[in-house]
């Protein structure tokens, strides 16, 4: 449910409110929007439904939300989450790319990612040292040596680190060098892991799982922030369809779909949604035409020495170009598409 508050409602009143739901045995968040405030409330429904919430000063009217994911929901926070790293902000229009070597491979060629990826506009660097393959006699990561290279490539650049923690009992050494821990798609359902992360304090980039839903993606989100974390990015990966072309295939009217149903900002990874070079940089365009958050793509100076997924590899001449395009890129955000939608059925 939620308390939809009067516009100009004080603090005072946000309060009293907030007191009596946890007095009535539930949760509440509050989000405190320029226009109008809500208090989400998540409890036991029908109790908390018969409390004469609408006789609280301040409060307008209350609303059930009948989807099952609250804490991930744009009716429980209608404001944008912004999440910021290492001075970068992803979210609420501020639009930040990730890139770097699908796996961490030598100290060289990773510092060099590094400084290209930077020179060209990337505020965070990617790449992963815990590797989730599909066949267990290719290359595994190189584990926390290669969490200490990630580190170099952060002491040589600023950029802040983005990697992949694939088990529970990876995660303290993760967590010692990663400022964002991505989640990958093979893990997207791995409840246990989503519940550990939801307990640590970085931030969350989930990635949408090999063959679920916008839906169950929310609800993998829900899993990580019903443990308290907030900071959870959304990142499109693509699904396996029946395109054989491509790795997978990836549908941009998500990204605008999920930006309607939640908060959280949304990113698209056009690498692994193709799998093929040639077509990374124009799924990435039109994902940032579409209105995504942001990007976090795989770059390689060498991409015939990658360790993994050189194939979809850009060089990073390719990055700096797509880079500059997507200077000059005026993406709408969801919110506008929809206005102009609307406007016109009328
Ligand atoms: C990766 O980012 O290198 C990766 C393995 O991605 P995904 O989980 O999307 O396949
Ligand atoms: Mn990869």
């Amino acid at each position: 449910m939620i308390i939809v508050m009067k516009k100009g409602v004080s603090s005072e009143q946000i309060e009293e409110v907030v007191k009596h739901i946890k007095i009535w045995g539930a949760e509440a968040h509050v989000d405190r929007g320029e226009v109008q405030t809500v208090v989400g409330v998540i409890g036991d429904k029908a109790e908390i439904l018969r409390k004469p919430w609408t006789s609280f000063e301040g409060v307008e009217k209350t609303l059930e939300v009948s989807d099952p994911f609250k804490k991930a929901s744009r009716k429980f926070h209608p404001s944008d989450t912004v999440i910021e790293v290492g001075g970068a902000k992803i979210g609420g229009g501020a639009t930040c790319v990730i890139a770097g070597p699908c796996s961490v491979d030598t100290e060289e060629y990773v510092v060099a990612t590094a400084k290209a990826v930077k020179a060209a506009g990337a505020r965070a660097l990617r790449g992963g040292a815990f590797k989730p393959r599909t066949s267990p006699y290719t290359f595994q990561g190189s584990g926390e040596d290669g969490l200490k290279i990630l580190q170099t490539a952060k002491q040589e650049t600023g950029l802040p680190i983005v990697t992949e923690v694939m088990s529970v009992d990876q995660i303290d050494v993760v967590y010692k060098y990663a400022d964002m821990i991505q989640i990958g798609a093979r893990n997207a359902q791995n409840f246990n892991l989503l519940k550990a992360v939801g307990k640590m304090n970085k931030p969350v980039i989930l990635k949408n799982g090999i063959a679920t839903t916008a839906k169950e993606h929310l609800m993998s989100a829900e899993y990580v922030m019903s443990e308290g974390l907030k900071e959870v990015i959304l990142c499109l990966r693509g699904t396996r369809s029946y395109e054989t072309a491509f790795r997978n295939s990836l549908d941009v009217a998500l990204i605008p779909y999920l930006q309607e149903l939640s908060h959280l900002p949304v990113i698209v990874d056009s690498s692994h949604s193709t799998g093929v070079r040639s077509y990374v940089s124009a799924v990435a365009y039109a994902g940032m035409a579409a209105g995504a958050d942001g990007l976090i793509l795989e770059v390689h100076p060498n991409p015939c020495e990658a360790l993994s997924d050189g194939e979809q590899a850009l060089l990073p001449s390719d990055f700096d170009f797509l880079m500059k395009k997507l200077g000059d890129l005026k993406a709408w955000s969801q919110k506008e598409w929809k206005k102009t939608a609307n406007q016109n059925a009328k």
